[in-house]
Formats: structure tokens, C-alpha cells, sequence
């Protein structure tokens, strides 16, 4: 396998790459030139089989304002920014016979989970809206393209952070309202063994179990029902011993701010 993949890139379409990887003078340069092949051989990768899934037949749905089966209007080529750069490939698209004002329907598309005018990816598009937490629009799209190759504007960035913010806050929306009409929140699934471990949030010295156990409910389910203070903190065994080390080992009250540091 490793030799055909060898011979490959020696002759095939990034023979250029290849060569560029086998002539570098420094590691830096080998290390770039190998990224540079590396993204071209997985964008040709997933044209390739992207192109495949286009070439299998087509099942047309029916128009969505008068139900007529659509038509095929021939191929189209279709772009999509992702982590590892552009990918492109064409694919059918189809029509209402009776022109409906539907737009061009694209089946694999709909298959791939694609929407009509989304060209970049969800994943470029956090990690952009990321960095924009930290920094100004501009410094994002200029760190992403350093560090990911991904080249966006600053107001795509911008765009991206209005609408995962505005769905950010319909979906925190959503929940308090949920909230507020007495559904609690669904707890997240957790894989068994995790689940047996014994789960403890510190506050200022203050330990809380918060999974129940054979003492009883757990804080959050006794406060839910208004009952008030927690059951007695759960520790694994050692921790009291230790609790008590670290006690005797702690600075005294009566010392000075930031003497307990300074020794
Ligand atoms: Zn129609």
C-alpha cells in the first residue's frame, strides 16, 4: 500500500507537492510542504468521492409548492470551505417542470446535510466565532488563515458570531422558558463507570454531592423539592485524613496577607 501511495505521488496529479516534500533543504520546509500535500491529498480525496455519490442516480423529489415531480437540469459545480481548504465537485440539480419559484434543488446536497447557501464549514465557523471572543474581527479571519489556511473576511467573521449568537440565545430562550413551565432540565447521559464515580463540587471549602447514593437524595434534588440543607458531603475514603493534613499544614488566620506565599 505504502509503495503504490509512493509511486502515486510521484506521478500522479501532486507530483508537484511530493517533490516539493522531497526536496526541502530544512525540517520547516519538509513540514510545510507535507501539510501543503497532505490537505491537497484529502481535498482530491473527497472530490473523488464526492464525485462518485453524483455519478449514482438520482431520485427526484416532488416540487414543494405544486408536488410535480422535479427535473434534472444537468450538473453544477458546487464549492465548500472546510479545516483543510477548499473542495469542489459537481453534482445534478433539478427544477419544478412548472417553474415554480423553488430555486434549484440538489439532491446530494440534501444528502451530505448541506444547505443551499452554506459555503463554509460549522467547524470554521466556531473556531472563527472563537477567536473573535478574544479578538477584533479583523486579527480573527488573519489568526485563522495562520493557523488553519482557512481564508475568510473579517465581515464573514462578524456574520458568523451575529448568527450563532442569535441562536445562542433562542436555544438559552427556549430552556428557561421549558424551565419556567416546571420541566427540569434533561440530565446528559453518562457512561457507566463514569456514572459510579463519585462526583464532588468545591465552593470555598464547601464539598456537595450531587449524585444520589444510599443516604438519601442528592443537594440538587432536596433543594428542587424546597427541603433545604444538603445531607451529609460523601468523601472517598482517605479524603477526611486528608482534609485534616491539609488543615494543619494552612497558614494561620492570625498571619499576614500573602505571608502563607512568601515562605
Ligand atoms: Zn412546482
Amino acid at each position: 500500500m505504502q509503495e503504490v501511495l509512493k509511486e502515486y505521488l510521484r506521478v500522479g496529479e501532486l507530483a508537484q507537492q511530493w517533490r516539493a516534500v522531497e526536496t526541502a533543504a530544512t525540517r520547516e520546509a519538509m513540514m510545510a510542504a507535507a501539510w501543503v500535500l497532505a490537505r491537497a491529498l484529502a481535498l482530491m480525496l473527497m472530490s473523488q468521492v464526492l464525485e462518485t455519490r453524483a455519478a449514482e442516480p438520482v431520485s427526484w423529489p416532488n416540487c414543494k409548492a405544486c408536488g410535480k415531480r422535479l427535473r434534472s437540469k444537468g450538473w453544477v459545480a458546487r464549492q465548500w470551505s472546510g479545516v483543510v481548504g477548499v473542495v469542489k465537485w459537481r453534482r445534478r440539480v433539478g427544477r419544478c417542470p412548472s417553474g415554480c419559484k423553488i430555486g434549484q434543488v440538489a439532491p446530494l446536497d440534501q444528502a451530505l446535510g448541506l444547505e443551499a447557501y452554506a459555503h463554509t464549514s460549522v467547524a470554521v465557523q466556531e473556531m472563527a466565532c472563537l477567536l473573535a471572543v478574544l479578538m477584533p474581527f479583523d486579527l480573527a479571519s488573519r489568526v485563522l488563515a495562520r493557523l488553519a489556511g482557512v481564508v475568510v473576511s473579517a465581515s464573514s467573521v462578524w456574520q458568523w458570531v451575529q448568527a450563532h449568537g442569535r441562536a445562542a440565545m433562542a436555544r438559552l430562550d427556549e430552556e428557561i422558558q421549558r424551565l419556567a413551565q416546571g420541566e427540569r432540565p434533561a440530565p446528559e447521559a453518562l457512561a457507566a463507570e463514569i456514572a459510579a464515580l463519585p462526583v464532588m463540587v468545591g465552593v470555598d471549602g464547601v464539598k456537595v454531592p450531587l449524585r444520589p447514593d444510599a443516604r438519601g437524595p442528592t443537594w440538587s434534588d432536596r433543594v428542587a423539592r424546597g427541603q433545604g440543607r444538603p445531607h451529609r458531603p460523601v468523601l472517598p475514603s482517605g479524603a477526611r485524613e486528608w482534609q485534616a493534613r491539609l488543615r494543619d499544614q494552612a497558614p494561620s488566620a492570625q498571619e499576614g496577607p500573602g505571608s502563607g506565599r512568601a515562605r
